[in-house]
């Protein structure tokens, strides 16, 4: 059971690009941030710091010519926000409680009350739901499966081996270019017989000649013994429903992701995927002062310089929550906090603890 609560203005769940942008900007504002991140646990594919933990070359991240390894970025984002009073709690969050103020979330050890909560948690790795994929015991995830090329291409089990590598898109053609330094060869394997990946990345890839690709191809269970891991894949020709086994030595599923919200199922607006809806203004939620960022809320960009774009707005729309202006809402209302605010054709009075009193048309 929790024993200690705790109370603060601004809460950040998720130390990736837009948590820890928000906790520079409500740092520097005065607020007194506290960052929320999970520990690091494989099988809940936490990574504190976020995807670009488990990144290597970052190039297009502005402001480094020379481009930048993904973990160096993230210790950077990081002390700057501690050099601006972000407070940084390790913790797994159990549960969360929006329907009344402050919002309170729950770990293990601490009861924690927030005045505005901004949720940063990203997205974590999608699988495939095939035979073989699952952890060890049950499969051969951490015995020659994996999501993370940049985590576990480096281990002995994948050197100097055939690798295949499930997807098309960019995050494939990265794991598979990264891999190349490692592997005897990699198989990019890919259901249609056109790549999603941008241009650079494909080209790159093809430029690549440890590179191969299997076109028109899905992956329908990965094979292998206890004792060896991986031994091969079996495959499934498109076009014809022809099958063929394929002998390697390691499979990594690069196949995109999911967004982590979970934890807010049932409380906050999201769309089929699972994406938390914001407006595309703010980054407000249907909840008035619980804000979203980087993505978490963003099916469409999921760039490390829109998240940290994104997490400068959250940070920005909770300050001016907690000053009581006005905040755009997913509905295109504007909300204020302790007070009323009207606009074209609404009218909305929110009480100091944030009970919507009014939510009415506008009087003719
Ligand atoms: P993505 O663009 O959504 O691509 C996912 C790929 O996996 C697609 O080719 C898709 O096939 C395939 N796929 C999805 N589900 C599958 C399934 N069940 N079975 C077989 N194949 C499946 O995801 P992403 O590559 O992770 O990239 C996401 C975003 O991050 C993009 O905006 C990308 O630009 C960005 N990113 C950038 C960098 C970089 O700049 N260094 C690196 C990584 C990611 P279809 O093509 O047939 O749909």
């Amino acid at each position: 059971m929790p024993t200690e609560e705790l109370r603060r203005q601004v809460v950040i769940i998720g130390s990736g690009p837009a948590g820890l942008t928000a906790g520079i900007y409500t740092g520097r504002a005065n607020l007194n941030p506290l960052l929320i991140d999970a520990p690091a646990d494989t099988e809940k594919q936490t990574t504190p710091g976020g995807q670009l933990m488990i990144t290597t070359d970052v190039e297009n991240y502005p402001g480094f010519s020379e481009g930048i390894q993904g973990p160096d970025l993230m210790v950077e984002f990081r002390k700057q926000a501690e050099r601006f009073g972000t407070e940084f709690l390790e913790e797994w969050i159990n549960r969360v409680d929006l329907q009344s103020r402050p919002f309170t979330l729950y770990t293990d050890n601490q009861i924690i009350k927030a005045d505005t909560l901004i949720i940063a948690s990203g997205a974590s790795a999608k699988w495939l739901g095939i035979p073989g994929e699952a952890k060890t015991p049950q499969g051969f995830g951490g015995n020659g499966v994996s999501a993370c090329a940049t985590c576990d291409g480096p281990l002995p089990a994948f050197r100097n081996k055939h690798l295949v590598v499930v997807g098309g898109g960019d995050t494939a053609m990265e794991e598979a270019t990264f891999l190349t330094r490692y592997a005897k060869r990699v198989f990019v394997i890919h259901r249609r017989d056109k790549l999603r990946a941008s241009k650079i990345m494909q080209e790159k890839a093809f430029g690549n000649d440890k590179i191969e690709f299997v076109w028109n191809t899905d992956v329908i269970a990965i094979l292998g013994t206890p004792e060896q891991g991986v031994t091969g894949v079996h495959l499934r020709k498109v076009q014809t429903n022809e099958d063929i086994v394929f002998d390697c030595e390691g499979v990594f599923i690069a196949i995109g992701h999911r967004p982590n919200t979970g934890l807010f199922k049932g409380q906050i607006e999201m769309d089929a995927v699972g994406y938390l809806k914001t407006n595309g203004h703010s980054t407000a939620t249907n909840i008035p002062g619980v804000f979203a960022c980087g993505d978490v809320q963003d099916s469409v960009y999921r760039q490390a310089v829109t998240a940290a774009g994104t997490g400068c707005m959250a940070a920005i729309d909770a300050e001016r929550f907690l000053d009581h202006l006005p905040i755009e809402m997913p509905s295109g209302e504007e909300v204020t906090i302790e007070g009323e605010h009207i606009t074209a054709d609404r009218q909305l009075i929110i009480t100091a603890t944030g009970e919507v009193i009014q939510n009415e048309p506008m009087p003719e």
